[in-house]
């Protein structure tokens, strides 16, 4: 892939020590799913130096994914949402700093800088900053009862806003949006999507399964305008509607925006590459020896091509492999094949893989009975990605095929009387 190392004019590489023992350590800037993960690897894997673990955000490390789904709805409690006890921390020596905004490196002293004017020494440093939120300008939107959902506060503000909504606009139909909207709906509320493309996600999942989104939606209430967007909010002080540039006009008194997020790469410096998130190779070491970055805010090689990918499941392993090689340099090449799940409307949705640029899609199973794996091949009938609707069971054995990188006969895959581990094997 095209990570250039730095020649190192510094001479940071012989300055550094592997096997770090004492002070300063390791610091991880960002305590979600990565920093939190790649913090206990550390001590798994033998580091016994000092970990310090730090995030601008106020609130003991939680996880974000039910923050759409199981939490909003009132199935899940907040405790249930830490990622680890308070206690692990301490067990396990990690310095937990909340309410820490770093702003930037010294690569040549070593040292990070923080909002409040503080300095910190590191031998290594993880970038674990993850996403931030991609954001619209409409007129209007500084009406109260709009929101946008990435953390805690994020979701504590829309709960308590819901007590008493009766209809919801949701901009963006992507997963998050989607989620929303089923959400919502559980709750009694009436939703309405708008979404400027004609079909949602059709990049990641292709036309059929987009087409099958929007029918799921369809089918369970939801209102999805296709084809417009928001161009202005009304109301006194809260909001009363949304105006389209089509001119539909869609009362609510909450409005959600889901239009995705972009890697938070803003603590940067000269020679650390950067493009559309940090650029890692397949240790996870950036173009700066001694500085690693994991997650959400990383561009990897996958099958040797850089890809970047917002999954929970990528942000927790890619964190543990990288934390394996902060402790013994270039031991354990990262080769996860990416994997996401969505929960909407009872179905529970699993990607495998990752490809834009498919040759041909196999299905097994039917939409009408919302059990079905889709295939994307290449077109030497190589599996790349497959997309499962309630078909946990096909996990294991996509898995297999696109680790495997075997062509398989179309007909097979689709063929749901030949069993997927034998089409696996049989090739
Ligand atoms: C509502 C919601 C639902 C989701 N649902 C799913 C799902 O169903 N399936 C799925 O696969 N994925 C889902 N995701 C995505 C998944 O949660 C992310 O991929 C995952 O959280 C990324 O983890 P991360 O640790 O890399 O980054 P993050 O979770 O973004 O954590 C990064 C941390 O770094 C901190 N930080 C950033 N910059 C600085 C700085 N300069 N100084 C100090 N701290 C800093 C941030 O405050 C943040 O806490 C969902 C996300 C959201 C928001």
């Amino acid at each position: 892939m095209g990570l250039s190392k730095w020649t190192d004019p510094y001479g940071l590489v012989q300055k550094g020590d592997d096997k770090l023992s004492g002070k300063p350590g390791i610091i991880i800037i960002g305590a979600g799913i990565a920093g939190v993960h790649a913090a206990e690897s550390l001590r798994k894997e033998g580091f016994r130096g000092r970990i310090v673990l730090m995030d601008r955000d106020g609130q003991m490390p939680y996880d974000r994914p039910p923050l759409s789904k199981e939490w909003l709805t009132g199935e899940m409690d907040s405790a249930s949402l830490l990622l680890r006890d308070p206690a692990v921390y301490e067990k396990l020596d990690i310095d937990l700093k909340l309410d820490v905004d770093v702003t930037s490196i010294d690569p040549v002293r070593k040292t990070i800088d923080t909002k409040d004017g503080s300095s910190y020494e590191w031998d290594k440093l993880l970038l674990a900053t993850g996403s931030g939120l991609r954001t619209l300008s409409i007129a209007g939107d500084d009406l109260q009862g709009i929101f946008y959902l990435r953390g805690m506060t994020d979701a504590a503000a829309i709960k308590q806003h819901m007590q008493h909504v009766k209809e919801a606009v949701i901009i963006g139909a992507g997963f998050i949006g989607a989620e929303l909207a089923s959400s919502l709906k559980q709750l009694g509320i009436n939703v309405t999507i708008v979404e400027r493309s004609s079909y949602p996600m059709e990049k990641i999942v292709g036309r059929e399964i987009s087409a099958y989104f929007l029918d799921l939606h369809h089918r369970n209430g939801v209102n999805v305008i296709t084809d417009d967007s928001v161009a202005q909010f009304n109301g006194d002080t809260m909001v009363g509607e949304g105006v389209t540039v089509e001119g539909r006009r869609i009362p609510c008194q909450v409005v959600m925006i889901g239009v995705g997020v972009t890697p938070n790469t803003e603590v940067s410096l000269p020679h650390l590459e950067i493009d559309g998130g940090y650029v890692v190779d397949q240790y996870g070491e950036t173009s700066i020896p001694g500085i690693y970055a994991a997650g959400d805010c990383t561009v990897w090689p996958y099958n040797e091509v850089p890809i970047h990918v917002e999954h929970w499941d990528h942000s927790l392993n890619h964190a543990k492999t990288v934390a394996q090689n902060m402790v013994n340099p270039q031991s354990a090449p990262y080769s996860y094949t990416p994997y996401f799940w969505s929960d909407q409307h009872g179905s529970r949705f699993q990607y495998f893989g990752h490809t834009q640029q498919w040759s041909k899609t196999v299905l097994r199973g039917s939409f009408e009975s919302d059990t079905f794996t889709n295939f994307y091949l290449d077109d030497q009938n190589i599996v790349q990605a497959a997309f499962l609707c309630n078909q946990p069971k096909n996990a294991l054995p996509v898995r297999r095929m696109i680790k495997h990188q075997k062509a398989i006969d179309p007909e097979v895959l689709a063929d749901e009387r030949v069993a997927l581990k034998k089409a696996v094997w049989s090739q």
